[in-house]
């Protein structure tokens, strides 16, 4: 990946650019009149009752009830599909710890009707702060409420994993997908040529499709790659991630400030970041703390982490050095990126991976599980477009085609992230600080062009504007395989 420019619409990295000669400042004009008609507003969906019936009913067999499977079961069931989830941890929501979910995620999530079952646990922060390593000065700022909302009509939230997965999971039940927890599909149980599985008790499930969601080590992917697996390499970089019971900051006039308007802090600095926000009801405050490493995981030691973390951000604002050394226990999290693959699906088009297994991407973006969400939304949307079973085939091509361009893009900006927030300081940190400042002297609102991910307009649009199941409807339409105008508009 070059670090001039981005194959994702952005202008995040148009501060790096020097362009004094005529020619560029004439690319740049119009580059600028393109961004405008990009700008258009997004318009606002109708509400959403019932979804486009599936005119097709088939037999869904998923693999993995993490956040893209249970979605993905959702998504499905509500289309009129039969669904059943094979799960191989016996209970959910064990593993995790705060997560954002932006609005292109929340849209569907709600619009599948997970809003009564998630409401309780989320926590809407209202802006996210860019602030400098040394002294938490702040250097960036995207206001969250109202305005990502306006624009992009859904909500930004930040909710613990545990509970958006139980939340998942209970609407799944309620709707009818059957779950089976501690039945996980055995090593080498995945059929390259029919839609079948072996679970780890030997017995043998059949349907119309298998849709692997197992995650960053997804054992689907190699056979989906005829054997010989892409797995997603180190970045170079891990995370310690960590809660801080708020009961403990409160009273400290230094820290509590962070408590009272919950927001989202990043402290930026070199090769280093903190990602701060309060979940639970505020009851908890959740960190995730990146820092380079390139030992083998399997040397870490769990006991030593919290002293080492200590030590990787020991000259860091003072007040986050206060809150790190609240901190009792933290796990060291590798964080792996993948490339896009050829691929998603078997050679017989029975076999499909999705979510981590499919788009492993750095959490810089804080979008996986976003991406994972997408999926299961765009997938149920497409299998619904087909009138016969013979085009299942080429319904599920035409998916894998959008969602490898939209994923592999969201891995290259998650990455970009990391580059934009890890300047030494320096020429170019000096640059994006200024390039961000300028909307936080305005207090409101910049210019649109912005180092900051969130504040650049063209970024945050295709990142948070995007209409996963409108993509793939419009992909159909144009591959000539249905009368577009049979499905366009009729979702709802
Ligand atoms: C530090 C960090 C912070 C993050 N923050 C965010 C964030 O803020 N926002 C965001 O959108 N994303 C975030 N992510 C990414 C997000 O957590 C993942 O992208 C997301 O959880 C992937 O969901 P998934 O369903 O594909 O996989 P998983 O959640 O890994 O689920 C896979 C499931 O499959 C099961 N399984 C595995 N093998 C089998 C088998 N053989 N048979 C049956 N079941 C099986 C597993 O037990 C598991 O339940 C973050 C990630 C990290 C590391």
């Amino acid at each position: 990946m070059s670090f001039n420019e981005t194959s994702y619409p952005s202008r995040s990295l148009e501060f790096l650019h020097i362009s004094n000669d005529e020619e560029e400042e004439e690319e740049e004009k119009e580059e600028e009149e393109k961004d405008q008609a990009r700008l258009t507003p997004i318009p606002k969906p109708p509400p959403y009752t019932t979804p486009l019936q599936a005119k097709v009913r088939l037999d869904m067999i998923i693999a993995g009830a993490g956040l893209g499977g249970l979605t993905t079961a959702i998504a499905l069931r509500r289309r009129g599909h039969t669904v059943t989830v094979f799960e191989r941890a016996p209970d959910l929501g064990e593993v995790g710890a705060g997560i954002q979910i932006p609005p292109n995620s929340t849209r569907i999530l709600l619009a599948l009707g997970l809003g009564p079952y998630i409401s309780p646990h989320t926590t809407s922060p209202s802006a996210i702060r860019l602030r400098r390593w040394e002294d938490g000065s702040v250097i960036g700022l995207t206001r969250l409420v109202p305005d990502f909302e306006h624009k992009y009509h859904a909500p930004y939230y930040v909710v613990h994993r545990a509970n958006l997965q139980l939340a998942l999971y209970r609407l799944a039940l309620d709707l009818g997908v059957v779950v089976r927890l501690g039945r996980g599909v055995r090593t080498g149980g995945y059929d390259g040529d029919r839609a079948r599985v072996v679970l780890e008790d030997g017995e043998c499930v059949e349907g119309d499709l298998v849709v692997a969601a197992d995650g960053i080590k997804s054992d689907a992917r190699k056979l989906v790659l005829g054997g010989v697996d892409q797995p997603p390499r180190e970045a170079g970089f891990a995370a310690y991630r960590a809660m801080v019971d708020t009961d403990k900051l409160k009273d400290d006039p230094d820290v509590s400030w962070l408590l009272d308007n919950p927001g989202q802090n990043l402290w930026i600095g070199d090769m280093r970041h903190v990602m701060a926000y309060s979940i639970a009801g505020g009851k908890s405050f959740n960190m995730v703390l990146s820092h380079p490493s390139s030992t083998d995981p399997s040397t870490w030691r769990q006991e030593t982490a919290v002293q080492e973390m200590k030590e990787h951000f020991k000259d860091w604002d003072p007040r986050l050095v206060k809150i790190i050394n609240q901190i009792t226990t933290t796990s060291k999290w590798p964080l792996l990126s993948g490339v896009p693959l050829p691929t998603w699906l078997s050679r017989s088009r029975t076999l499909l991976i999705i979510g981590d297994a499919a788009h492993p991407m750095v959490p810089y973006m804080s979008s996986g599980a976003a991406m994972a969400v997408e999926d299961g939304a765009a997938l149920a949307e497409m299998l619904s477009c087909i009138t016969s079973r013979s085009e299942l085939s080429s319904a599920l091509d035409v998916f894998e085609k959008v969602r490898i361009l939209r994923t592999g893009q969201m891995q290259e900006a998650s990455l970009v992230n990391g580059k934009l927030w890890h300047f030494g300081d320096g020429a170019e940190q000096r640059k994006r600080d200024e390039g961000m400042g300028r909307e936080v002297e305005r207090g409101e609102g910049g210019d649109g062009v912005n180092p900051n991910q969130w504040s650049d307009e063209v970024t945050a649009r295709w990142v948070y504007g995007y209409d996963a199941e409108g993509e793939v409807r419009k992909a159909w339409g144009r591959s000539g395989t249905l009368d577009s105008t049979e499905v366009v508009g009729t979702k709802l």
